[in-house]
């Protein structure tokens, strides 16, 4: 995930996290911060490793639940990737530390962070834009991919790294996922794996509608490297923890199994010549044994999502479809349609689809409308309405708000 959650809004994931604020101990030595992105950290032995910092806005409550149950000092600040939701609450532990008169923290992270910063930097009006619309308004996000909000790793590793925490053997390890930046942590005196988003309590969140591009099947090849190791935790980047050996793997292989049967369909469909707008209309699904997993429900990403992640991965941004290379505008395309029906017939049309519940299809009609006039105001509302029931009946949080999102801009144009 990424930005800053306000955690007063976290009910927009209902059951994610129900331990949401609060601190929970695993193990001797082993603790997790739950805030909207959690914060994974050791202790006991002198000095702290914590993995990832949180929020610009949950950094200092994330320091301040850390010093009720320990005050050595940080070791090493370890990013499991640059999201703004991990990796942007590093000030208060920097600030910490100096207040307490120990050593500034080091950060730890993969070489490719710094390049994420630097995007984030160069697009940071769209990165802005995109995040208040994925998280429904609930982040202050103005100035926050600017360059004062990062705090640069001190130290980076290209693919494994193992580090010590007085005498206990910590090993960072790569691997592609949400982000091409992806650290995932294994203790191995413990065998407890902290794999930031790689595990998120939802069916994972490849192929965000509004991000770059992220990396289906390396993401099940690292689950399944993780799986290997037979971990007895997962201290996954957002929701509950996973306990026990055989829940752990169940979840990293069923996770596994998820994504490369959406990939390899896909990818199936790409080489018998089928075009993405085909293989996006084809509805390709996960078998139901893996859909009833509470670890993969479509609540924050799904597998359409899924779907054009890989066709993106492979495939060029064409549908397909021939009208689409050198599109006619939609103000031309839907005044035509608008000339051959009626604009009546067309308004019509478009509710008895949403009253019969079929809101894609009523969508797509009451948009031909709103094309031809972006200023007729029964068109306006009426695509309002219909994309409020898709948000009131979506289940994937980012897709939920993204509807939610875009009636309220149309509810605005009408005041
Ligand atoms: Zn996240």
């Amino acid at each position: 995930m990424s930005s800053t959650a306000n955690p007063n809004r976290s009910n927009n994931l209902p059951g994610f996290d129900p331990m949401m604020g609060q601190l929970e101990v695993l193990e001797s030595g082993i603790a997790m911060f739950h805030g909207f992105a959690n914060v994974a950290f050791a202790y006991g032995r002198g000095e702290m490793i914590v993995v990832d910092t949180s929020s610009r806005l949950m950094g200092a409550m994330a320091v301040r639940a850390i010093r009720e149950v320990s005050d050595e000092p940080f070791a090493f600040l370890i990013y499991t990737h640059g999201h703004g939701d991990h990796a942007f609450g590093t000030e208060a532990f920097i600030a910490d530390a100096l207040t307490r008169g120990h050593a500034r923290p080091k950060i730890w992270a993969h070489e490719d962070v710094a390049g994420r910063f630097k995007r984030y930097a160069l697009t940071r009006g769209w990165q802005s834009h995109i995040n208040r619309l994925q998280f429904g308004g609930a982040f202050a996000t103005d100035g926050l991919f600017e360059e004062k909000s990062f705090s640069y790793p001190d130290l980076v590793y290209r693919d494994e790294q193992f580090l010590d925490l007085v005498g206990e053997p910590v090993e960072l390890h790569h691997g592609m996922g949400e982000t091409d930046d992806a650290t995932w942590l294994w203790m191995p005196t413990r065998r407890l794996a902290m794999v930031g988003d790689l595990i998120v309590s939802s069916m994972p969140n490849t192929g965000n509608p509004n991000k770059v591009q992220r990396y289906t099947l390396e993401w099940a090849e690292t689950l399944e490297a993780i799986a290997k190791l037979a971990p007895r935790y997962i201290l996954p980047g957002h929701g509950p923890a996973y306990r026990g050996e055989e829940l752990c793997v169940e979840v990293l292989r069923e996770t596994a199994r998820a994504l490369r049967i959406i990939h390899d369909e896909v990818v199936r469909r790409l080489n018998a010549g089928e075009w993405p707008v085909d293989i996006v209309e084809a509805g390709i699904s996960i078998p139901a044994d893996l859909a009833a997993k509470p670890y993969l429900r479509p609540i924050y990403g799904c597998v359409p999502f899924v779907v054009r992640d890989v066709i993106r991965r492979y495939a060029g941004w064409w549908s397909g479809e021939p009208s689409q290379m050198f599109p006619a505008t939609r103000k031309d395309h839907g005044s035509d349609i608008m000339a051959l029906c009626g604009r009546q017939a067309i308004l019509e049309r478009a509710r008895t689809l949403k009253d019969s519940g079929q809101l894609k299809r009523a969508l797509a009609i009451a948009e031909i409308a709103l094309n031809a006039n972006s200023s007729d105001t029964e068109a306006i509302t009426l695509n309002a309405e219909i994309l409020e029931a898709m948000a009131a009946s979506e289940r994937s949080f980012i897709a939920r708000n993204f509807f939610a999102g875009a009636a309220r801009q149309l509810r605005d144009r009408t005041k």
